[in-house]
């Protein structure tokens, strides 16, 4: 069948999260017993009591579009969440509520970057990074990191990439993939070097930001001199297991947040109304009340971590938040596994769903081909059924 497919879409790649759950979804359906540990999403109800308030939106006839850019009074919520949280100044006129963090970064990148700016991305990084700014026609700029420096760029592989062209630098905080978590020094000697280039913006992407195990999420907004130039994304899709409710949010520059605002009255014209209702309740609660879920991903962290130290041939750093270990396959590649030549991450990961029936996600996705990412949001019984898998085909 001929198409006509605009160049721009051609050139787009196929979320390798979401094309790796849809083909475990597929093997599923077909009878296969598919593990799946590809997708980043909380295996956790969504708690009863962001739910009531969601009942309570409909009862309440919360059915109209809403403000673009979101319900003044969750606007205000999100405010109050990024004062006391993060000791963040914002007012709702730097606050745009969208569908999904990941529309945030979308609507980000459509309103700051032109044709050939070039963006920086320290690797691994989240997969749509490097797809959202390609839309745009900027210019991905990996900084390769490795497991020996717990995935983390330093302020002199920064600076080694920057050219007049750079207009952004794009990273998530705890990590997705890596589960890295940026120390306040860390993000300190990452700003000095930005001091430097005052045309330089920054994406902060805290959506893990309470998924971590050590404390002391620090956001880089509030390190002196960064406040200015810095969009902070978080939503609720990870720490509420909201992922299916769709919002997310920012706090930023009031000319980006309006920038945000014009793009998304003509694109979506707002989030959803009884979403946006019920995150002021999820908001205004007290994080205790999610602690339970923030525990059993750090058990569940330890007991991968445990499982997969046994494995030989998988080199694994202690993640410090967010749910997913990124381990260094990379001693199977030139190997041949059951009759298979594993060549790299893909080759591998390819491997574990057909022969394991567990679905992992390449590293390749993410900037780094040595690795492949397992997400642990899945019951401790799976992820030992699964690990177990695993250990027996390589
Ligand atoms: N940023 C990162 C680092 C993520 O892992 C995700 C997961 N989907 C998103 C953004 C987007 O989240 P949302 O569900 O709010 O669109
Ligand atoms: N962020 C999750 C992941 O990395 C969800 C999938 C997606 O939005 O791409 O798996």
């Amino acid at each position: 069948m001929s198409t006509h497919l605009s160049d721009r879409i051609q050139k787009m790649s196929t979320s390798a999260t979401l094309a790796m759950a849809a083909k475990a979804r597929e093997l599923r359906n077909e009878g296969k017993d598919i593990i799946g540990l590809s997708l980043g999403e909380p295996d956790f109800n969504i708690p009863d009591f962001i739910k009531e308030a969601a009942k309570k939106a409909i009862d309440d006839n919360y059915s109209s579009y809403t403000p673009v850019d979101g319900y003044a009074d969750l606007k205000k919520a999100i405010c109050n969440k990024f004062k006391r949280d993060n000791d963040l100044d914002y007012s709702p006129n730097q606050v745009v509520v969208s569908t999904g963090a990941k529309q945030s970064l979308f609507n980000v990148a459509m309103v700051v970057l032109n044709p050939g700016d070039e963006v920086i991305l320290p690797a691994p990084y989240w997969v749509s990074y490097s797809d959202i700014v390609k839309l745009t026609e900027a210019v991905p700029v990996e900084v390769k990191t490795s497991i020996d420096t717990d995935f983390k760029m330093t302020p002199e592989q920064l600076e080694a990439v920057i050219t007049p062209k750079t207009r952004m630098l794009w990273f998530s905080s705890p990590c997705n993939p890596s589960g890295s978590v940026y120390s306040k020094a860390e993000l300190e000697g990452l700003a000095e070097v930005l001091k430097k280039h005052p045309n330089i913006y920054v994406v902060s992407d805290e959506i893990y930001e309470h998924i971590n195990f050590v404390g002391g999420h620090v956001s880089i907004a509030g390190i002196d001199g960064m406040y200015d130039r810095t969009v902070t994304v978080n939503g609720v899709s990870k720490a509420f297991a909201m992922t299916g409710w769709r919002i997310g949010y920012m706090g930023a520059p009031e000319w980006i947040a309006k920038g945000c605002t014009k793009l998304q009255g003509q694109v979506t014209s707002g989030a959803n109304a009884i979403a946006q209702r019920s995150v002021i309740t999820a908001l205004e609660a007290p994080v205790s009340k999610i602690q339970y879920m923030i525990d059993e991903f750090h058990q569940r962290r330890d007991l991968v971590l445990q499982l997969l130290g046994k494995i030989e041939g998988f080199k694994v750093n202690v993640p410090e938040g967010a749910f997913y270990v990124f381990p260094d396959v990379s001693s199977f590649f030139g190997k041949t596994l059951n009759g298979n030549l594993i060549n790299n991450a893909s080759d591998f990961a390819l491997y574990l769903l057909e022969h394991a029936n567990v679905a992992t996600v390449t590293g390749e996705a993410f900037g780094n081909p040595n690795c492949i990412r397992i997400s642990y949001a899945a019951s401790e019984k799976e992820l030992r059924e699964a690990i177990a898998r695993i250990a027996s085909v390589v």
